[in-house]
């Protein structure tokens, strides 16, 4: 027969050994279980429950119950809630036990006994322990000691599985922004083999993260040029550099250039190499951040292009300004009247140029900056505008012009001067595009909703591809006829924005060889 000393000894064997067996669990809900089972077990009650702190409220609330359905848990946390805040308020034991009795009443009519033990950590209440029972039955001072030491076993282990949750919490947080980041990233170790990879990257490279984890960076990092930084070399000459304190700044590395992708492709990247080290200064991974640098090259490409443009625009009128200007200045000639005349018409209509280009340019700007055209609106006639233009025009080339207008047209409200600025280039590129003496045809048209433009032309037309980037901006066509007519690749980009704020429409048909016809639509 087991004497009340040994089963002593034996329930403390027991506490030590399902204390173990708790401390050794990271899986917070599983360590929950084992302490609510050892201790109700021990204290041969008929339900348990387990409180936790939450660290956003403060509040506690029931994570993990025996014996109690799980309905009442919202009511219970309510009590608990009285309970403890009337601890933190040094409230008598009295009302306590009220709230005790309350809670257990809830349960079950048939409990009469409590105990509750708070779970203490580092002097920091984690959580409370509640046991019921259904008989009321003396709880010695040795029952207590022993409870409370496990009670404080259960609190460490309590306190790791919280810790290790976080960590998880954390970890799947960094995972999902790492697979999510619209950034290429990598995770390298040490001797540069891939362990991580994520979707972006994937996109990038053509590599499946699959197929490329495992794989020496340079297996999947293949540059067919690279512009600067050089991994390798860095390597050899001792990148990267230890911190000398956690405040110093990390020694990163960029490279920059044009990645071959898997399937032969090229895309421009650029990546910075970030070193992560452990506590003893010994390398632990490299980061790599990979990032699409297309459109910045295009965009630094397009500012290129646009600056030579623009400066060999600027620079005929000016020098002919300049020639022209100084020549009538010589001491040495007599101008006749005429001639005088002559040269200042070139110079004036050449000062005209400069400012359309300046006047071109400071629109684009600010389309640019405001993302939008502001309009000046009045009653327009369509057909009127482009007559007049066609008038203008004829005075300056020997194409012929063939009009198709109806006899009448509608009145409709748009901002005259910018629609002229459309009308304009749209003949100025068909005469500027076409050769010699060939034909322009410009009509309108409208129906009950629209009014229509057409500008079409016998030149080399415009090929499939081009047909929407030639209304970017300072795209010019690469090709002989292009480089042998003046432009700055706007005007088309202008007339878009300008239509596109009547809330009208521009587009191009065009066969390569048999001419293109540009057609405006605007509501009435
Ligand atoms: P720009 O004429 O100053 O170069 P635009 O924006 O008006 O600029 O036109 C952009 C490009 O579209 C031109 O450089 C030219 O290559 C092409 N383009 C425009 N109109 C025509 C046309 N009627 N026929 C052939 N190509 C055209």
């Amino acid at each position: 027969m087991l004497m009340l000393q040994d089963y002593r000894v034996l329930q403390r064997d027991l506490l030590l050994e399902i204390a173990r067996a708790i401390t050794a669990q990271l899986e917070l809900s599983e360590v929950l279980r084992m302490v609510l089972r050892a201790s109700v077990g021990m204290l041969a009650g008929q339900v348990g429950l387990i409180a936790l702190r939450n660290d956003s409220d403060g509040r506690f609330y029931i994570r993990a119950t025996s014996g109690a359905s799980l309905e009442i848990i919202p009511k219970l946390n309510e009590k608990l809630h009285d309970l403890m805040s009337s601890v933190s308020e040094g409230t008598d034991n009295d009302y306590l036990n009220l709230k005790l009795r309350e809670m257990a009443i809830l349960i079950d009519r048939k409990l009469r006994q409590s105990v509750a033990m708070p779970l203490i950590f580092a002097d920091q209440p984690l959580g409370l322990l509640i046991v019921f029972r259904s008989y009321q039955a003396a709880v010695t001072s040795d029952d207590v000691q022993i409870l409370q030491s496990f009670a404080n076993q259960a609190a460490i282990a309590v306190h790791n599985a919280q810790l290790y949750e976080r960590i998880e919490h954390e970890r799947k947080r960094l995972a999902a922004l790492l697979q999510h980041s619209g950034d290429g990233v990598m995770i390298l170790s040490p001797s540069l083999i891939i362990l991580r990879f994520n979707s972006a990257l994937e996109r990038m490279t053509g590599w499946s993260s699959q197929d490329a984890i495992g794989q020496h960076h340079d297996v999947v990092i293949v540059w067919q040029r690279r512009e600067h930084g050089d991994l390798q070399a860095s390597l050899a000459a001792g990148w990267p550099k230890r911190p000398v304190s956690e405040e110093s700044f990390v020694d990163t590395l960029s490279v920059e250039g044009d990645l071959l992708r898997r399937d032969g492709l090229t895309l421009s990247i650029g990546i910075t190499y970030a070193p992560l080290f452990d506590a003893d200064g010994k390398l632990l991974n490299i980061i790599a951040n990979v990032r699409d640098i297309t459109n910045f090259r295009k965009a630094q490409e397009m500012q290129n292009v646009f600056i030579s443009t623009v400066s060999h625009e600027l620079r005929t009128p000016i020098a002919l300004i300049k020639g022209y200007a100084s020549t009538l200045q010589r001491d040495d000639v007599e101008w006749d009247k005429a001639v005088v005349r002559e040269y200042l018409t070139i110079i004036e209509e050449e000062a005209d140029r400069l400012t359309e280009l300046v006047q071109d340019l400071l629109t684009a700007s600010k389309i640019q900056a405001e993302q939008q055209v502001t309009l000046n609106m009045s009653d327009v006639r369509l057909d009127l505008l482009a007559m007049r233009a066609v008038e203008r025009f004829r005075q300056t080339t020997n194409h012929h012009f063939e009009l198709d207008f109806p006899d009448e047209f509608p009145v409709i409200s748009a901002d005259e001067v910018r629609l002229r600025q459309v009308i304009d280039n749209l003949v100025g590129n068909a005469i500027k595009y076409s050769p010699n003496g060939s034909q322009i045809k410009v009509g309108c048209s409208y129906d009950d909703d629209w009014v229509q433009l057409y500008v079409q032309d016998e030149g080399p037309g415009i090929p499939l591809s081009e047909q929407t980037r030639i209304f970017d901006r300072f795209y010019r066509i690469d090709n002989n006829l292009s480089r042998k007519t003046k432009g700055t690749g706007l005007g088309l980009y202008l007339a878009k924005k300008i239509i596109e704020a009547h809330r009208g429409t521009i587009s191009v048909h065009s066969q390569p060889g048999s001419g293109a016809r540009f057609t405006i639509t605007l509501p009435r």
